[in-house]
């Protein structure tokens, strides 16, 4: 079992260091390309998502960033954020919405993010925040 977690504040460049952080520690592992491949990639998304839709890019919000392996090398990674929180957790699920369409958003990420996992699930209350676990 190892563990570690990072805290950072919601600054869009800052989603570049947690997920190459995240993945220096997990390089243990030996994962393959394509495993990297996908846990950058539901970083990325969580991450922003945190962001931009639960601190609506406000730079000063909290985004922590917690990780963990064990000793069968199964991955759970949980991003949190204590933003707007998600009204509808089924809607926002469902691929192709996005609740920020002027912003040019797919709404994709979700399902990208379910895609990629063995395990995602998501925990949200309006008002206080969002949480995002995903195991690998
Ligand atoms: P894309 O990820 O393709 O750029 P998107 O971010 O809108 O677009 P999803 O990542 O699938 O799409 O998210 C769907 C919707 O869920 C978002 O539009 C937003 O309304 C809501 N959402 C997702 N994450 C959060 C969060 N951390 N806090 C608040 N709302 C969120
Ligand atoms: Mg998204």
């Amino acid at each position: 079992m190892n563990r570690m977690k990072l805290s950072f504040c919601s600054h869009l460049e800052n989603e570049a260091f947690a997920r190459t952080s995240v993945i220096a520690f997990l390089m243990p592992l030996s994962m393959s390309v394509e495993e990297v491949m996908e846990i950058k990639t539901i970083m990325a998304e969580a991450i922003v998502n945190a962001m931009i839709h639960g601190y609506e890019g406000r730079e000063d919000g909290e985004v922590i960033v917690s990780v963990s392996y064990d000793e069968q090398k199964i991955v759970t990674i949980i991003v949190e954020d204590q933003g707007c929180g998600i009204p509808d957790i089924d809607l926002a699920m469902q691929p192709l919405y996005t609740s920020k369409a002027h912003l040019e958003r797919s709404g994709m990420g979700m399902s990208i993010m379910s895609a990629f996992a063995d395990e995602f699930y998501v925990n949200s209350k309006v008002d206080c925040g969002t949480t995002v676990t995903i195991i690998k």
